[in-house]
């Protein structure tokens, strides 16, 4: 029998903050503009140019720490971390080593089972660097020239370096699916990862089940998308495990996901700390914090995704309606807005995921553009409470109401859809049309209930589109379970 294996799998994180301008300049940060178009001494590398500090990338760092448990330092540092590569025109890196802005901290899977805790041992800061074009190819090998574009060099990023606690590829997905979403819901980060603003590196390595001493890691690099994070880990697991059990060493290296093989390829040899040979900046004074200064940043802590999940939950949504509103900052703020106006989260809920989305999609909205318009969603849904409204109406109101702003009560006497309160006729029309059938009543009394469906089908029928199944139903009952004379 061979040795049963288990993973080791830790994650490093980058994620670019939302700040407009970069860490150390004044250059804008906006994505996807002409090369080399947002760009000064500063953060081009310029002889004499020094960096300024920008303090509100110190409070979204911050703020990404408090929100994932961790303690945000007193006192923290910038260190040069010195390599050459063309896209760094300083020939060095300004980031954190020996003094990181947060230490420790943990996030929540999660799992089906029940969350699965993952500590964090640091989120720091720094610098990100720019980024090459290789012309001539499709990559760096058989290209002709390679150009270098510094818009993205000095965007800041936060480094949120997990603890080896995942024990494989779905769970390490799963954490980057959760912290993306932590990220954005703070508003701290885009999320985009085929745009490269939230990148994840992999620490794989594999031991025998059940043993402690942790065996050789590989870092895995270029993981931009679920996708690949999980089918990169997966195959590197497999790797190792292979070449354990053919007597081969694992080699501590870097390693890049090549999706057209399906596997890793080698990139370098692993650099350690040592090679960089940090040490702090000059040019920036410590970053000092205090008390006053972290509170008054925690009051800008928004509820996070799993205390959301936890209240659909507790309001009586299922986990996954829970989870896919909770899942979209946007939506979650809608519904927000809309049990702001008065309805009960579980009704904004169902009428939001049942109705409300499906419009939203075909119109090509997202959430976000439609919040002016809550107010109106709210009122059709409590039209429907009140039964002034028959529930297929709502269906055929929403459109408007949620795209076009109409005024649901306008709209739905327009339309000859508006309830006056039930004065007896809904029961007037129940005991007509119930006499008018005879053999499907005596059906029902025989003790074949299915046929109720018929039935109060047929009442909805003669109503004309007035009646509601929760209002008819009842009725329809009544009826049938009052004993009769003849
Ligand atoms: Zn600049």
């Amino acid at each position: 029998m061979s040795t049963p294996w288990e993973a080791v799998i830790g994650l490093e994180v980058h994620a670019e903050l939302a700040t407009r301008t970069k860490i150390f300049c004044g250059c804008p940060t906006t994505f996807g503009q002409p090369p080399n178009s947002q760009v000064c001494p500063v953060c081009a590398g310029m002889p004499g140019a020094l960096p300024v500090l920008n303090a509100e990338a110190v409070r979204m760092a911050a703020l990404a720490g408090m929100a994932l448990g961790g303690i945000v330092a007193d006192r923290s540092r910038f260190d040069r971390k010195n390599y050459f590569y063309p896209d760094l025109p300083k020939g060095y890196q300004i980031s954190q080593l020996a003094m990181p802005i947060v230490s420790g901290g943990h996030l929540d899977l999660p799992l089906e089972e029940g969350p699965k805790r993952i500590r964090l041992i640091r989120i720091h800061l720094e610098e990100d660097a720019g980024k090459l074009v290789h012309r001539g190819s499709s990559g760096l090998a058989g290209a002709t020239h390679s150009l270098v574009d510094l818009n993205r060099a000095g965007v800041p990023l936060i480094e949120i370096v997990s603890a080896p606690d995942l024990a494989n590829a779905e769970e390490a997905r799963l954490y980057l699916q959760e912290l993306r979403l932590v990220l954005l819901t703070l508003g701290v980060n885009d999320g985009r990862l085929e745009e490269g603003s939230l990148r994840c590196d992999a620490n794989v390595s594999v031991r025998p089940a059940g043993t402690l001493a942790l065996g050789t890691r590989v870092e895995i690099k270029n993981l931009n998308s679920f996708k690949f994070l999980q089918k990169a880990i997966e195959s590197e697991i497999q790797r190792q495990i292979r070449r354990i059990e053919a007597g081969e060493p694992i080699v501590q290296e870097t390693r890049l996901w090549q999706e057209d093989k399906g596997t890793t390829v080698s990139m370098r040899s692993k650099e350690d700390a040592a090679d960089y040979r940090y040490f702090p900046d000059p040019d920036l004074p410590d970053v000092v914090l205090d008390d006053a200064w972290r509170a008054a940043v925690s009051k800008g802590l928004p509820e996070l995704p799993a205390a959301r999940r936890e209240r659909g939950v507790a309001a009586g949504l299922s986990r996954s309606e829970a989870h896919q509103l909770a899942g979209d900052p946007a939506l979650w703020h809608l519904l927000e807005t809309v049990v702001g106006h008065g309805t009960p989260l579980r009704d904004a809920a169902r009428w939001l995921l049942g109705e409300g989305l499906g419009c939203l999609a075909d119109a090509g909205l997202d959430a976000e553009a439609v919040l002016d318009r809550a107010g109106g969603f709210a009122r059709l849904i409590e039209l429907v409470r009140a039964k002034r409204l028959a529930t297929p109406s709502f269906r055929k109101l929403v459109r408007d109401v949620l795209v076009h702003g109409a005024e649901p009560e306008a709209l739905a006497h327009e339309r000859g859809l508006w309830l006056e309160p039930d004065d007896g006729s809904s029961a007037r029309i129940v005991d007509e049309v119930l006499r008018s059938l005879p053999d499907q009543v005596a059906q029902w009394r025989s003790g074949k209930h299915q046929v109720r469906g018929f039935l109060v089908g047929q009442v909805l029928r003669a109503l004309k589109g007035k009646g509601d199944p929760a209002t008819v139903g009842p009725l329809v009952d009544r009826w049938l379970e009052t004993p009769t004379a003849d």
